[in-house]
């Protein structure tokens, strides 16, 4: 294993973060101009090693490593004439994923930024590069599914393997990284592994979305032991979530040997975010961040969901300067996250537990 380039880089351009899916839609590209103008304030950007990379436009054949010609198509025209029809491609109007103009090309930029973050952390110009447009790991080959467009953290573990590398991809969004899983659950050259929130939302009889990811969707054929499932509870804390990270990721990630880490890190799991039940703090952040950091690999990193803006902008800002190997202010953390006692601390770890041991069980 080489030594590793120093530094981080972060994929910036305002035209990342300009596009809106819907005025009412919770998904809100800005939330990167908080990120963006609290790391500039901190003077995060004139730090040694820092490196702001401009993004580029995916190319149609990049789309096509894991999206279907017909749903490029489809996209495309959606792009142009959000008025049709294109519920089979899993775009509608007051759906999670709504047609808009302009959103192939929006989408073009956000899946080529993670392509810089590959380009600038596989060619050794950093220790790791971020894309925080990116991330969106729901979409599938023919569709569109939970916000996600083009599933760029999916086109950038297939280009690798393409290059001949190993890729371990850790997602640690709320919500379970379906579509990377499903691009590669019958090959062992991309390892999946997902924590996330799972099972009934409290209060409702609705499953949590996207209602996948157990332990029991191990992957197949040669793929078989090759998607790991953390099935995490409602109201997950930070201590349950340390130790389920703890036990499952170093583990496996050690035994796999990667060549690269792709990490998705989105933090709707934050115990403020409005769209899940998960409640961790930016204390769980920065520890799940530092150990993709002391790691020897390779790493690209990309964003995700997050819904509370200001927790996005405290959470992001503080794992670049993570990145950066940079002190954090206290400013970014959180003073008092929620952290359960009692006879709720018990029921919560052994339910995790179960899942960590339910996961370990599952791996190759
Ligand atoms: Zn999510």
């Amino acid at each position: 294993m080489s030594a590793r380039a120093n530094g981080a880089a972060f994929v910036w351009d305002p035209s990342i973060a300009s596009h809106v899916y819907r005025e009412d839609h919770p998904l809100k590209p800005s939330r990167l101009v908080g990120v963006h103008d609290t790391l500039q304030r901190l003077g995060a950007f004139d730090r040694p090693g820092a490196k702001v990379l401009a993004p580029r436009r995916a190319t149609r054949p990049e789309l096509e490593r894991v999206h279907s010609r017909d749903y490029v198509d489809a996209v495309m025209q959606a792009s142009e004439h959000p008025d049709l029809d294109y519920s089979d491609y899993g775009l509608t109007a007051y759906g999670d994923t709504p047609p808009f103009v302009g959103m192939h090309e929006a989408s073009l930029l956000t899946t080529g930024a993670s392509l810089v973050a590959m380009e600038a952390s596989i060619g050794d110009e950093v220790r790791v590069a971020v894309n925080y447009s990116g991330g969106l790991h729901h979409a599938m080959r023919d569709s569109a599914s939970g916000f996600c467009i083009y599933n760029d953290p999916a086109i950038v573990c297939g280009l690798l393997v393409d290059r001949g590398m190993r890729v371990a991809y850790v997602d640690i969004d709320a919500h379970h990284g379906d579509g990377v899983q499903a691009a590669f659950y019958d090959t062992d050259q991309v390892l999946t592994m997902s924590l996330h929130q799972h099972g009934r939302i409290p209060g409702t009889r609705r499953m949590f979305f996207p209602g996948t990811g157990t332990a029991e969707e191990r992957g197949e054929g040669k793929g078989a032991g090759y998607s790991i499932n953390v099935a995490l509870p409602a109201f997950t804390d930070d201590i349950a979530y340390v130790r389920a990270f703890d036990a499952v990721v170093p583990e496996l990630v050690s035994r796999y040997r990667p060549d690269v880490l792709v990490t998705q890190q989105g933090i709707d799991a934050h115990f403020t975010d409005p769209l899940t039940q998960l409640q961790i703090s930016t204390r769980t952040r920065e520890h799940a961040v530092r150990w993709f950091a002391d790691s020897p690999y390779a790493w690209v990193a990309m964003g995700g969901g997050g819904y509370d803006l200001d927790a996005v902008r405290r959470t992001w800002s503080l794992e670049f300067l993570v990145m950066l190997g940079a002190p954090i202010p206290a400013e970014l953390h959180d003073p008092e996250p929620p952290i359960w006692e009692g006879a709720n601390r018990h029921a919560l770890d052994e339910l995790v537990d179960a899942s960590v041991r339910a996961a370990l069980a599952a791996a190759w």
